[in-house]
């Protein structure tokens, strides 16, 4: 499996009257460079690197400041613009029916078109956000503090131990200033493989956030639930997402994985395996998530096997499918909501 890579990003949010915070994200690891115009004059450079966040304490109401965020090639453009004030929503967003909500990741009133609520559409036009986005983050605020607040403001916990299986880059640079949290991968450092883990990562985390991550691990998944149960303190959780769906058992793709790669054979990738047994299978029609030979799908949960398979690792597993329109969270026809799954207190 390769690394899905993210979309620069760049966002400017003002935080008073003569302030805002500009962060930004070249999204592959390469060096950025941010540039501010004032009212239409010259650029000038106020940061630099691959990812960051600065104070902008010089705006000044009345002005208006362009960011942009340049690449190793300027002559390319600007991979990611953002204006303070923001820039009018355009037309499109702003006729009747769209909603008005305030992004709880990063802070900024928006507006989208109802059928761009959608569970992985970018619908925050300052941070790009997604619905499955902001519901973790909002039922891990209502989870550690009984209420749902914007990400910037909740309390500053140091003494919370979080972590991260490939978190997106939009929440994880603000969750790692409120907690003692770390965004980890299961190639790189800061490793965590939740099919293989590290005896130091035993019960060290008062919870962890595993979005959209199950699907794609190798079988046999029920490591790697029993692995989630491990890392989690007693009475720790996890913000768990996956698709789901009603059926009564989980459907594994590739149940008898062994040894196996994938290859592109005239524009198609090829799934060959070796089963355990030493039986040779091969597989097309692949599903990848994050576009072809990004991320393999290996199996559709349901939520009964869900259910089971929390409930066999020593995690209980409640649904969170509250909607909260006033942060952007809306639920369509196949929702697949946010589930907390719980430590158990005495687990053996
Ligand atoms: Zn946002």
């Amino acid at each position: 499996m390769k690394q899905t890579l993210i979309e620069p990003s760049l966002s400017a949010i003002p935080t008073g009257d003569s302030i805002a915070v500009i962060s930004w994200d070249t999204g592959d690891g390469s060096n950025g460079e941010i540039y501010v115009s004032q009212d239409g004059g010259p650029e000038s450079l106020v940061g630099l690197g691959p990812a960051g966040r600065i104070e902008a304490p010089w705006i000044s109401r009345g002005s208006v400041y362009r960011f942009a965020l340049y690449g190793a090639d300027r002559a390319f453009g600007p991979l990611a613009t953002a204006e303070v004030p923001e820039e009018e929503p355009p037309a499109s967003q702003r006729r009747p029916g769209a909603l008005r909500y305030r992004c709880n990741i990063c802070s900024r009133i928006t507006f989208t078109a109802p059928e761009d609520i959608a569970r992985e559409h970018p619908s925050c036009r300052a941070c790009g956000s997604t619905v499955r986005f902001r519901s973790v983050i909002a039922t891990l605020s209502r989870e550690l503090f009984g209420r749902v607040l914007p990400l910037d403001e909740f309390p500053e916990r140091p003494e919370i131990v979080g972590a991260g299986l490939s978190d997106w880059y939009g929440y994880a640079i603000r969750l790692e200033r409120k907690f003692d949290y770390t965004n980890t991968y299961y190639h790189q450092e800061p490793r965590l493989d939740i099919c293989d883990i590290n005896p130091a990562d035993e019960e060290r985390f008062d919870f962890l956030i595993a979005s959209d991550v199950f699907e794609h691990v190798n079988p046999p998944v029920e490591v790697a639930f029993e692995n989630l149960r491990r890392v989690l303190k007693p009475g720790g959780f996890a913000v768990f997402t996956v698709p789901y769906s009603q059926d009564e058992s989980t459907r594994e793709h590739f149940p008898d994985l062994h040894r196996f790669d994938i290859s592109e054979v005239g524009g198609e990738y090829v799934l060959k395996n070796i089963s355990r047994s030493g039986v040779f299978q091969r597989f097309d029609n692949l599903v990848f998530h994050g576009g072809p030979g990004a991320t393999l799908e290996m199996r559709v949960f349901s939520e009964k096997g869900l259910e089971r398979a929390f409930r066999n690792a020593g995690l209980s597993m409640r649904i969170c499918s509250e909607a909260l329109p006033e942060f952007g969270i809306t639920w369509g026809t196949y929702p697949a909501f946010p589930i907390i799954a719980r430590r158990l207190q005495q687990s053996t």
